[in-house]
């Protein structure tokens, strides 16, 4: 198959989140293309080590979480700081954190996006630079040839070339600190957490043994310097434990620092950055992967349908709107994280008395609310608490038989749960632009951290989960609703 020269959407960057919004383009029929500098889908060293619950649940949402969980292993808590925060009892069908490594994310992500929805991906080329103009994006691609596209996505990493070439400024908090990261072979080295942060583990966590993956705070910070050699990872050792333990034959070896920074907007006309191409800060929580993927999800069927003409321009705006404070809560709570991490006898008070409050329930669910992604919530406006909060995936009865909001998702298409009277809303011309489905639920309503809210009478929920319209007294009209999400009714101009 030859090479696209122009294309709806053109991603920079194949990773998880390129991957992700290619789905999520795909499923809603957008001509889309994924141009990726890598030839395969290989991760060079661990990076990210598993998914939170809110990813798992937007997995779920397009009925692929499965393939994730059946390869992993679940643990019903989230790290923060240093300490575990419990979230098994949170009502969700997935209260665990998933154990899994990048490289086996990709993969699977990979498998459902290019082989099962077909999107294509052209491989060991580079975005090098864009023109916009007021019909589209031409961009420029490291064989010298141009595709012209109608919205391009940087989704490609920290070093983002779309950001740079786009004009985003990438304001942030500059590197104090900086960590020794490496898989090497090692003789029975001392399994377990550092108290400053990282430590030693199998990279197989199921089977343990060599390799290991190490985390190493360096004494010297190195804020901006190269990936070290096995010779300074083996000094490096020798002063954490007394012994290098006999590292040798390094599979990888780098260093990451506590740099935080953030795109000044995700939006630059036809230009949009996702991922860390939007945000880059250090690892501690394990966050990074997931905030991407759950910017993907926000990004995908605005984008799909802004792209089609179904819907205005202004949709795009909503998601710097929505994903930019959270990616500054992200980055805010990996430096609160690594100020934890510190060592010292003062950071050591500091530490004791944080740890201290949130073995309390309140600080406990607040924090591991934020943590695990189940706490989102988009400002659209005072109202039902369900309003902007993802919607729970709750077991429906329909005149069809049972089925869970989640299933409805599949697609990423927007649908009205009526549970009020059967037959009670009429979605006239907007019939075509969103489904409706008349349903009932026993039981309570109940939102992560927040509790039990009050049973409504109708919910709009978004292609990406999220409740756009809760029905009641002082909510606004439905149809002015349905035409900001999802643009008029069909024959209206
Ligand atoms: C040590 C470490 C531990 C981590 N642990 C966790 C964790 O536990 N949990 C978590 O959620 N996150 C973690 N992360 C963060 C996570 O790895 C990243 O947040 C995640 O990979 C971001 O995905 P992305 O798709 O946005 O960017 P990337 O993964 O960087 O993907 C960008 C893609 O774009 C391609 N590319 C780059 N430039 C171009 C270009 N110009 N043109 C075309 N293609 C291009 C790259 O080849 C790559 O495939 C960790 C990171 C590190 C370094």
């Amino acid at each position: 198959m030859g090479e696209p020269s122009s294309s709806d959407v053109v991603i920079a960057g194949g990773g998880p989140t390129g991957l992700m919004l290619a789905a999520e383009l795909a499923l809603a029929g957008t001509d889309v293309v994924i141009i990726e500098r890598r030839s395969d889908q290989t991760v060079d060293g661990s990076r990210a080590g598993g998914l939170m619950p809110r990813t798992l649940e937007v997995l779920d949402q397009r009925g692929v979480a499965d393939r994730f969980v059946s390869e992993g292993q679940l643990h019903p808590f989230v790290g923060y700081g240093g300490t575990t925060l419990g979230v098994a009892d949170f009502p969700t069908r997935h209260p665990h954190l998933l154990a899994l490594w990048q490289g086996d994310i990709e993969r699977i992500l990979a498998s459902w996006v290019l082989d099962d929805l077909g999107v294509p991906i052209v491989r060991e080329r580079a975005v090098e630079g864009l023109t916009q103009d007021d019909a589209g994006v031409d961009v420029e691609i490291s064989d010298g040839s141009i595709l012209r596209a109608g919205y391009l996505v940087g989704c490609d990493g920290g070093r983002s070339a779309v950001r740079k070439a786009a004009g985003i400024g990438f304001p942030g908090v500059d590197a104090t600190t900086s960590w020794m990261i490496a898989q090497v072979d090692m003789d029975d080295p001392e399994v377990g957490m550092r108290p400053e942060g990282g430590g030693i583990g199998p990279v197989d966590r199921v089977n343990g043994g060599s390799p290991y993956g190490v985390v190493l705070k360096e004494v010297e910070p190195q804020p901006g310097g190269a990936a070290p050699s096995l010779d300074e990872l083996r000094a490096a050792l020798r002063v954490a434990y007394g012994t290098d333990f006999g590292a040798r034959e390094p599979r990888w070896v780098s260093r990451f620092t506590d740099m935080c920074r953030q795109a000044q907007t995700y939006r630059a006309g036809r230009v949009l950055v996702a991922g860390d191409a939007a945000h880059i800060h250090p690892p501690q929580g394990g966050q990074g992967l997931n905030v991407g993927v759950q910017d993907a999800v926000n990004l995908g069927w605005k984008l799909a349908r802004v792209a089609a003409g179904t819907a205005p321009d202004s949709l795009l705006d909503t998601y710097h709107e929505e994903r930019h404070p959270i990616g500054a809560q992200v980055l805010k709570n990996t430096l609160a994280q690594v100020a934890l991490a510190t060592g010292g006898d003062r950071h050591q008070a500091l530490r004791d008395t944080v740890f201290e409050l949130l073995a309390m329930d309140e600080p406990r669910r607040r924090m591991a609310g934020m943590m695990s992604g189940l706490d989102v919530h988009y400002d659209l406006g005072d109202g039902h608490p369900l309003l902007g909060r993802r919607m729970p995936d709750l077991d429906l009865s329909t005149a069809g038989g049972a089925v869970t909001v989640f299933a409805l998702l599949h697609e990423a298409r927007p649908i009205l749960l009526n549970l009020g009277d059967p037959g009670a809303i009429d979605l006239g011309g907007w019939a075509g632009r969103v489904d409706l489905l008349d349903c009932s639920m026993v039981g309570p309503w109940e939102l992560p951290v927040i509790g039990e809210v009050p049973a409504p009478e109708a919910v709009l929920v978004r292609p990406d989960g999220h409740v756009a319209w809760v029905a009641g007294p002082e909510a606004p009209s439905l149809p002015a609703v349905i035409t900001t999400w999802f643009g008029p009714a069909n024959g209206s101009s």
